[in-house]
């Protein structure tokens, strides 16, 4: 399986990653990725942009040589109710966006809690996916979760980072992983990464695909027709300005 799409980066806007966009479009084509979305930190997170950020995200290219620019956020979940820390008329704004649970932003509280939380998130049309819902720090039902995404026709997001650091946060990513195997339900990888050289490095999630026998149809990062289907889809729901006809295949 190639993977020719990272929807999880962060550059030095995030305030604790280091890397410009124009670093991170350059490694991307080095991985071999053809698109990658910018998930900047949302607002609430200490260090993280402003409104604005996000706001004048359009003065980035569409493209920065080959590889296509997708502007997004990685929000916060700032409250028990799945609200988020951007204003609607800037999520319209949004091509792509990750919404999280960050412990630092909103306590934890136990699993059913939690797992209820996020799927309230999941609910704001602008939501395609939840980073990390396999970190310790925030205990989830994963089964439930899963099943939730699917009756919400969202992705679930594999973390590259988790896999990497091992101990639980691993463990818990490839639990999930095997849960949408089992359950058929789409996925997403995302590098998480705070730096260019880790954008698309997704050879731990290849070799975890291959034990498990991850089905490629359900890997929206392999293929650009998928991951433009998905972009319609999620056009249609936002009712947003992405064309995904506007994303090269
Ligand atoms: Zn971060
Ligand atoms: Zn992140």
């Amino acid at each position: 399986m190639r993977f020719l799409i990272d929807t999880h980066v962060h550059s030095v806007a995030s305030g604790h990653a280091y890397s410009t966009v124009q670093e991170i479009a350059r490694e991307a084509r080095r991985a071999g990725l053809k698109l990658v979305a910018l998930t900047d930190h949302g607002p609430a997170m200490e260090g993280a942009p402003c409104v604005y950020h996000f706001w004048n995200l359009k003065v980035i290219p569409d493209a920065i040589g080959s590889v296509r620019i997708l502007k997004g956020a990685e929000l916060n979940i700032v409250d028990y109710d799945g609200a988020l820390d951007l204003p609607e008329p800037i999520l319209s704004g949004l091509e792509f966006a990750l919404a999280g649970f960050h412990h630092i932003c909103l306590a934890p509280r136990d699993a059913a809690r939690n797992t209820e939380t996020l799927l309230r998130a999941l609910e704001n049309p602008h939501v395609d996916a939840i980073s990390h819902p396999n970190n310790p720090q925030v205990p989830v039902d994963l089964e439930g979760f899963v099943r939730g995404c699917a009756e919400r026709n969202r992705l679930v997001e594999l973390n590259q980072n988790s896999l990497t650091a091992g101990g639980e946060a691993a463990a818990r990513c490839v639990l999930l992983a095997r849960c949408c195997v089992r359950l058929g339900v789409r996925v997403l990888c995302g590098s998480d990464a705070h730096i260019a050289f880790a954008v698309g490095r997704f050879e731990p999630m290849g070799r975890l695909f291959r034990e498990i026998g991850m089905p490629e149809e359900l890997v929206m990062n392999a293929s650009m027709k998928r991951f433009k289907s998905y972009l319609a889809e999620r056009a249609e729901r936002t009712c947003g300005w992405v064309k995904a006809q506007e994303v090269d295949a």
